[in-house]
């Protein structure tokens, strides 16, 4: 087939990639490289099943062109990470509207089969634990920038489920707190990143709070097989999925892993969130996925235990700080 993938270049398109070009589909990335990293497409540039377009998805001319040639999308291109879209919401806003505007508006016109890339943040502070995906949204006040990323993934939900309603095979994965290799060392995107950073450099493990706060941590081969089934199974049209683990760690304890991992001499510290995102913040003090319906319409499960998967990004880790990055 031939495949799209907005934002192929990031952490988890470019993991999908790797699988796509793996089963021998002919990929085609649109990135900006804002987020994402040529470095982590670097080893498909020059081979003749790939092609690589250094473009915004806000380039509509460039986009219908894509689009046009695809059998089916895979929109993951976004402002994504807490910490991007509470120090730019503005863009955060426009990419991750906009965008998802012009990816499905194409779609729908070339009639191409879409999977839309929205996040557990939809659910915003919700304590239906599990979240299920037809459960309610309970989000705080606009004056707080983070939920502005949970509603511009909630409006992208709403296109897609409008444009299913048309007929055209639409399908909405939401992610849980995906990890690997190539996370941003900066740690932009995820807790997992900056932790284990700080530990290889022996700086201070920063816990906010008291770390009792909760994730899934979903290892990015398992949130890329999932994306892949939600794109290839005919029932998934339509339908919104979680994709991910629903093994919940608390903040401190993965602290404690991953300096048992590395074997680092860190010190573990607490902090206010204040002191990284600002008086205006709001945490999501628990999030797991209810995974019946993945399991039940995808036949998909994440299948990677936290510690093989945090060796496997640990051993990126070490070689990205020896490569002296
Ligand atoms: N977190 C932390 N220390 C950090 C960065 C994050 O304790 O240096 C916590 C954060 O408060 C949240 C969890 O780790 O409870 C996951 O944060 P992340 O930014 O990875 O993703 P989120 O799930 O909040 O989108």
């Amino acid at each position: 087939m031939r495949i799209l993938v907005t934002g192929g270049a990031g952490f988890i398109g470019s993991h999908l990639v790797d699988a796509l070009m793996e089963q021998g589909h002919e990929v085609t990335v649109i990135d900006n490289l804002s987020v994402g990293k040529i470095a982590n497409i670097a080893h498909h540039l020059g081979h003749e099943r790939f092609h690589f377009v250094n473009d915004s998805i806000l380039n509509a001319t460039t986009l219908e062109r894509l689009v046009r040639q695809a059998d089916l999308i895979f929109h993951l291109a976004a402002v994504v990470g807490v910490k991007y879209v509470v120090e730019d919401p503005l863009n955060a806003i426009i990419v991750n509207v906009r965008g998802t505007e012009n990816v499905l508006e194409l779609a729908f016109k070339y009639w191409v089969r879409t999977v839309i890339a929205s996040s557990s943040e939809v659910y915003g502070k919700s304590t239906a634990v599990p979240l299920r995906e037809d459960g309610d949204r309970i989000l705080g006040p606009t004056t707080v920038p983070r939920w502005s990323y949970s509603d511009a993934k909630a409006i992208d939900e709403y296109f897609a489920m409008a444009y299913a309603k048309k007929g055209l095979p639409v399908t909405v994965v939401r992610y849980f707190n995906a990890y690997g290799p190539r996370l941003d060392p900066r740690g932009y995107g995820s807790v997992v990143a900056r932790f284990f950073t700080q530990a290889l450099r022996g700086e201070p493990i920063t816990v906010y709070e008291d770390g009792r706060q909760t994730r899934c941590f979903t290892y990015v081969a398992d949130t890329v097989r999932g994306t892949i089934l939600a794109g290839t199974v005919q029932e998934a049209a339509g339908q919104i999925f979680n994709i991910g683990s629903d093994r919940e760690i608390a903040i401190g304890e993965l602290a404690e892993r991953i300096r048992a991992l590395t074997g680092s001499r860190s010190e573990i510290v607490h902090m206010p969130y204040t002191s990284a995102y600002g008086p205006d913040f709001e945490e999501t003090r628990r999030r797991v996925p209810d995974v019946t319906r993945a399991r039940q319409v995808l036949g998909f499960e994440a299948q990677t235990a936290l510690d093989e998967g945090l060796m496997r990004t640990l051993e990126w880790f070490r070689r990205e700080e020896e490569s002296g990055s």
